[in-house]
C-alpha cells in the first residue's frame, strides 16, 4: 500500500453530466515528487482541490498513511489532513512579517516553538535574513519560497502546488523549479503539483501523471515517458 492512495475517485459537479474526475486510482510513495500535467479542464485542480477536502468526490476513498481521510461515510476536514497547501498566488497576508506568516499555521504550538520551526523552515528556504520583512518587499520567487515555508512548517505528510510556476516570467519560472525542487527534497516532503506545462512536470517529478478529461491516460517518470502529452 503507497502512502497518498487515491481509489477510484469520481467527482461530479451539481448541474453536470460528465465528470470532472472519472475512476481515478493513483498511489504515491512516501516522498515522492508527482505532477498532474494536462490542458485546462482535465481534472487536475479538482483533484487537488479533494485531496485537500476543499471538496469532496462523488465515490471512492482517500488514504493517508494508512488512514482513511475520506470514504462513503467519513470526510475529515481540511486541517485535519495534514496537508499543506501552496497557492497560485501565494496567499500570503500583507500586514504580517515573513515571520509571522510562516508561524500563523502552527496555531496549537507555543509561541516559543513557532519562531523556533518558522526560523528553520526560513533557513531551508534560504530566506532567513527575511524574517523581519513585509511580502511586498520580497521578489515573486522570494514570496513563493515564503508560501512553501508556511505549508512545510506544521510537517505535512503531503504538500500540494497548483501551478506553482505558471505567474512567473520565463527566466524566474527555471529558476524557481530547480529551488522548489531542492527545498522538496532538503524537506523530504511528499508533493502534488498540478501545472498544465510539460516542462515544468519533467523538471520536477520523479513521476508525471497525464490527465485528459478527468481519467489518468499515462503514468511515468520522465525519462520514460514514450509519449508527448
Ligand atoms: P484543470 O485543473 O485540469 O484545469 P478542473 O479540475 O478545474 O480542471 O476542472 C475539471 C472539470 O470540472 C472542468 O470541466 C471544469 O469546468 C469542471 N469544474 C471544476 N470546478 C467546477 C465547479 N465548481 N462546478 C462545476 N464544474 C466544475
Ligand atoms: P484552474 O485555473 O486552477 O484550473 P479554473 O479557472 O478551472 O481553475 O477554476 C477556478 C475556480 O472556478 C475553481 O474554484 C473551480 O472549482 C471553479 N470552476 C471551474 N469551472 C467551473 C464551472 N464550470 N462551474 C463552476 N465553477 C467552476
Amino acid at each position: 500500500m503507497s502512502f497518498i492512495e487515491l481509489k477510484n475517485i469520481t467527482k461530479y459537479f451539481a448541474g453536470t453530466s460528465n465528470p470532472a474526475v472519472h475512476s481515478l486510482n493513483l498511489g504515491i510513495d512516501k516522498g515522492e515528487i508527482i505532477t498532474l500535467l494536462g490542458p485546462s479542464g482535465c481534472g487536475k485542480t479538482t483533484t487537488l482541490r479533494m485531496i485537500a477536502g476543499f471538496e469532496h468526490p462523488t465515490d471512492g476513498a482517500i488514504e493517508i498513511d494508512g488512514k482513511q481521510i475520506f470514504n462513503k461515510t467519513h470526510a475529515l476536514p481540511p486541517e485535519k489532513r495534514g496537508i499543506g497547501m501552496v497557492f497560485q498566488d501565494y496567499a500570503l497576508f500583507p500586514h504580517m512579517t515573513i515571520l509571522k506568516n510562516v508561524m500563523f499555521g502552527l496555531n496549537k504550538w507555543s509561541v516559543r516553538e513557532k519562531k523556533q520551526r518558522a526560523k528553520e523552515v526560513l533557513e531551508l528556504v534560504g530566506l532567513e535574513d527575511f524574517a523581519n520583512r513585509y511580502p511586498t518587499q520580497l521578489s515573486g520567487g522570494q514570496q513563493q519560497r515564503v508560501a512553501l515555508a508556511r505549508a512545510l512548517a506544521p510537517k505535512p505528510h503531503v504538500v500540494l502546488m497548483d501551478e506553482p510556476f505558471s505567474n512567473l516570467d520565463a527566466g524566474l519560472r527555471e529558476k524557481m523549479r530547480f529551488d522548489v525542487t531542492n527545498i522538496l527534497r532538503k524537506a523530504n516532503t511528499t508533493a502534488i503539483i498540478v501545472t498544465h506545462d510539460q516542462k515544468d512536470a519533467f523538471a520536477v517529478s520523479d513521476r508525471v501523471v497525464v490527465m485528459k478529461d478527468g481519467v489518468i491516460q499515462q503514468i511515468a517518470a520522465p525519462k520514460e515517458m514514450y509519449r508527448c502529452p
